[in-house]
Order: structure tokens, then sequence, then C-alpha cells
């Protein structure tokens, strides 16, 4: 089956006002002949507004960095699925490993996160990946498969009919030491066929998306994979140029 990549910038905790209005300019023209290819940008929260303005009425949707399982309630300093809903958003990030490792968000909470998000009428885009230790530990699937049983168990194999998921090895996040396409082709298998134990046609719908220092010069190769439907993109997204040809290499 032909699954349609999706290229995802994640801008982390980065930009200004001017900053997002000129990178979405950029981005909007630069990737306005690619048709082939789904394109979202996750720019920090009170980026939202301005780049819902910005992103209107283009093929470029919104996706937001995290969000609070709850909908309401005195979780001072939080913002809910229906707040970011209001806001054209339209792919919401739950369970990248910053998110894991610097604020100890548990299996749990990432998967009540993914039922926020889908409760909410959006389509989360699950984060797993294993640290440098677990790959030399040998234990890369384990950690990795469990992490989305963690998710499955909860919500169901049906539920990733709508939602996206994004393999993202720890050590190839930020640090330039990308996974080689084979490496990721292998983990992306797994839990593709780890999808289809539960539900073989979701798992060939699925989109499973790499993260992890994706650059204009390793797309080509890594979008070759046969299991890998895009790219989940941090530092490369910043810049409109990489990030459009990157989207270039998905089309
Ligand atoms: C990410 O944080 O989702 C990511 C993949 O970052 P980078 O591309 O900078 O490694």
């Amino acid at each position: 089956m032909m699954r349609r990549k999706l290229v995802a910038g994640n801008w982390k905790m980065h930009g200004s006002r001017h900053f997002v209005e000129e990178t979405l300019r950029a981005i909007v023209a630069e990737t306005e002949m690619l048709e082939s290819v789904d394109l979202a940008v996750c720019p920090t929260l009170v980026h939202l507004p301005l780049a819902e303005s910005l992103l209107k009425g283009t093929r470029i949707s919104l996706g937001a960095q995290n969000v609070h399982d709850q909908a309401e309630g005195a979780y001072t300093g939080e913002v809910s699925a229906p707040m970011l809903a209001e806001y054209a958003v339209t792919f919401v990030i739950v369970g990248h490993s910053e998110r894991r490792q610097l604020f100890s968000e548990s299996d749990k909470t990432v998967a009540d996160k993914f039922m926020a998000v889908q409760a909410a009428g959006m389509k989360p885009v699950l984060c797993l990946g294993e640290s440098l230790q677990q790959r030399e530990q040998g234990v890369t699937s384990e950690v990795v498969l469990a992490q989305l049983d963690a998710v499955i168990d909860q919500v169901g194999a049906s539920a990733f009919d709508h939602a996206v998921v994004a393999y993202e090895p720890i050590w190839a996040i930020g640090t330039g030491r990308t996974a080689t396409p084979e490496q990721a082709q292998e983990v992306h298998a797994a839990i593709r066929q780890h999808l289809a134990g539960r539900d073989r046609e979701v798992a060939e719908r699925c989109r499973i998306l790499y993260g992890g220092s994706v650059n204009p010069a390793n797309a080509d190769e890594l979008f070759a994979q046969p299991d890998i439907d895009g790219g989940l993109v941090g530092g490369a997204s910043l810049k409109a140029a990489d990030f459009a040809s990157i989207s270039q290499s998905a089309s």
C-alpha cells in the first residue's frame, strides 16, 4: 500500500514572532509545488495563533508539541487538547523523549495525552525511542515496543488509524548522529509488524515517521526505506530551505 508521506517540523522552544512570520512565509513559498507530501509545522504554544493565521489556506498543517491530558481544571501553566483544537491544530506530538526525560512523563501519561488529543479530534504523533545504552545492550525493539504497547493497551490498535507514530532514537536527536537507513528500517518494520499483530489493516495504513538528525543530505535514503513514511524534523526544520529540501525528498 502507498502511504502518503508526512514531514513534520518540531521547532521545540525556538523562535520569536519575527522568526515565525519570516520562516513560515518562506516554507510556504518553497514547498508550494510539493503536492504529493503532507507537511506540518509545530511551533511553540504562544506562536500557535500567529502560525494559524500564516498557514490559513496553505497546504501546511499546524501541530503542537505537547498537551495536558485533562480537558480543563486547576492545572496551572497547562494547555488542554480542546484549547489547541480551537487553533486549527491537526497534529499533537506526545511522548517526545525530551518530555519523557526532562519532564518525567510516564508511559501512562503519554497514553492519557494520546487519548485526550484524539478525543478533541486531532491526531497524536506518538514518539518512541531507545537510549544509546539500551541500543548497546541490544534491547532496542523491546524498549520501543513496550512504549507502543503502553498506548495500544489503553486505546486499542484501531486508534492508530487516526494517529502517527514517530521512531526517534534518543541518541540521534539533536546530535547529528542519524540512524542509518537500515537501522531505522529495522525498527520501523518491527513497529509495523507489532501493530499488525493487533490489526493488520491499521498497521498497513499507519504512518511511521523517522526522527533524529534528519537533514537534506540523509533524507532521500531514509525516506526510500519501505517502512519509513516521512520524518519528524527538529533542528533542520528551523531553516526554511532545509525543511523544503527534506520535504522534497518525501514527495
Ligand atoms: C526531534 O526532536 O523530534 C528531532 C528529531 O530533532 P533533530 O532533528 O534536531 O534531531
